[in-house]
């Protein structure tokens, strides 16, 4: 069975120590989720990793929002791979939209990040999604099994098992614009069967988030629905108050 999962985005939100702070305050809802089988954790900045990892339960995943596919050299404003994991890191967010807008990282680049994680027995979530004008066109299911055949490329069957994928239509990222349960169900449930054809069997055990304006008051919608196992939430995951509530929505459906 796949375990549900709530992953909090914050994007280039919160200082390091409004990042403790909500490590500090995360103690009771962290307990409460791993209670009741939903695993959680949040993706702060990287000069906030060190300080929540260090302050936040031992069950709340801290996962970076990107990493270099490079050990170590000549890449200015780069993070690698064996300094996040000095400071405990074993999660990171690939392929988000918003770096694939405004940094140029392609699923080419994302698959190259993806198998160095996987050599590191490291686990990545790798985003997928299109553009509102993908999506007018009808074309949402081509666009994004390619993203998923590209960043996904060369992985063995156990590798592809260790990927956490998130579905997020840019469309409704940060913009209060969700998609229906309907409209996610149909994707999400197209992305698993476009993983049962590169990988066989274990495309059952992979694990699949919706993300796209989540709020406590309509993730109990998507977590209704067979395929989808849990969310990868941005803008509702900031605030201890409200990711509580996301944990209780996820609990009601
Ligand atoms: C995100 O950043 O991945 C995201 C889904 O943001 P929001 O929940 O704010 O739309």
């Amino acid at each position: 069975m796949r375990q549900k999962l709530l992953l909090g985005n914050w994007k280039m939100n919160k200082t390091p120590s409004e990042a403790k702070a909500f490590a500090l305050a995360s103690k009771d809802m962290v307990e409460y989720a791993v209670a009741h089988h939903i695993q959680v954790g949040v993706a702060p900045s990287f000069v906030c990793l060190a300080t929540v990892k260090e302050n936040a339960p031992k069950d709340c995943i801290v996962a970076a929002q990107n990493v270099n596919e490079h050990d170590h050299g000549a890449y200015t404003g780069e993070v690698s791979i064996p300094m996040l994991k000095e400071i405990g890191i074993d999660w990171v967010i690939l392929g988000h939209s918003e770096r694939r807008a405004y940094n140029g990282e392609t699923s080419e680049a994302c698959n190259a990040k993806i198998k160095a994680l996987l050599a590191n027995h490291m686990t990545p979530v790798y985003c997928c999604g299109e553009s509102l004008d993908v999506f007018e066109k009808g074309e949402t299911k081509k666009f994004v099994a390619e993203q998923i055949r590209t960043g996904l490329a060369d992985l063995t069957p156990e590798e592809a098992k260790q990927v956490v994928i998130a579905y997020e239509p840019i469309w409704a990222i940060g913009t209060g614009k969700s998609a229906s349960k309907e409209i996610a169900e149909d994707t999400i449930g197209f992305i698993r069967r476009t993983l049962r054809e590169s990988f066989g069997a274990v495309a059952m055990d992979m694990r699949i988030l919706y993300g796209g304006s989540v709020k406590p008051n309509n993730i109990a919608s998507y977590m209704s629905a067979e395929d989808i196992d849990g969310a990868l939430v941005g803008g509702a995951s900031l605030d201890p108050a409200s990711f509580q509530g996301l944990i209780d929505g996820m609990l009601q459906k």
